[in-house]
């Protein structure tokens, strides 16, 4: 599995359960992230003064990599700046390198739309276009090209005005203390560590709606999920 973040926090409030679940699975699973999120996401580090941008970033790194090796994934920071994040092809080509290598199975990253934060979009977009690239026979020919790995697009914060709506929900319940660890390595964050417990219990009582009262799975904690490339099935079960 494949998580694109935008910045160096980002994959841990929206995507930590499905990489503690996943590993735990058996998966192999892989961030990269775009930026440490120093500018725009680290507002709690430039308060504390004597701040500069190097050392902020350190602090988001050193952040990012405790929570992946408590979620079990590997991370890969780009550091491509942001508030704005700008992507030359470069990176993208260097993403899609990343997509031929590890051959996901699916791919998550933000909301397509975010007008309180640009750098989200752009993040989703650019991973979908790694993507198409990586499918690409013509594109350094004698790589084995990847298939068609499932897209879902995270919870952003504002739900309403990213026209974000879950039409899939992940029990996380039983990795969910695993999470709020990871979630815990955010110090820069603090104010978000109740915030996204609340999210997950509020998408764990959704979940259990989506199975019915008969089902005796016991949902306390979800993630939701926004799938943007179309499921195919024999079974509409
Ligand atoms: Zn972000």
């Amino acid at each position: 599995m494949l998580v694109v973040s935008a910045h160096s926090a980002d994959f841990v409030w929206r995507a930590g359960g499905a990489i503690a679940l996943h590993k735990q699975n058996g998966y192999r699973a892989k961030v990269v992230c775009l930026s440490f999120g120093e500018r725009g996401e680290s507002a709690k580090l430039w308060r504390k003064g004597e701040m500069t941008l190097e050392k902020v970033k350190a602090a988001r790194r050193e952040e990012a990599e405790r929570s992946a090796e408590i979620l079990g994934a590997e991370v890969e920071f780009f550091d491509l700046g942001d508030y704005p994040l700008r992507v030359p092809d470069e990176a993208l080509m260097r993403l899609v390198d990343v997509y031929r290598e590890l051959q996901p199975a699916f791919v998550l990253s933000h909301s397509q739309k975010d007008p309180y934060n640009f750098d989200h979009p752009l993040a989703m977009h650019v991973a979908q276009e790694a993507r198409i690239i990586a499918q690409a026979e013509g594109h350094n020919p004698g790589q084995k090209v990847v298939g068609a790995p499932a897209v879902y697009a995270f919870e952003p914060h504002q739900t309403e005005q990213c026209d974000w709506v879950p039409n899939t929900f992940l029990d996380i319940t039983e990795v969910w203390e695993t999470k709020r660890r990871a979630i815990e390595c955010m110090a820069g964050q603090e104010h978000l560590w109740d915030y996204y417990t609340r999210v997950a219990l509020q998408r764990g009582v959704q979940a259990k709606r989506n199975i019915g009262i008969t089902a005796t799975r016991d949902i306390k904690y979800a993630e939701g999920y926004m799938r943007v490339t179309p499921s195919v099935t024999g079974d509409l079960a």
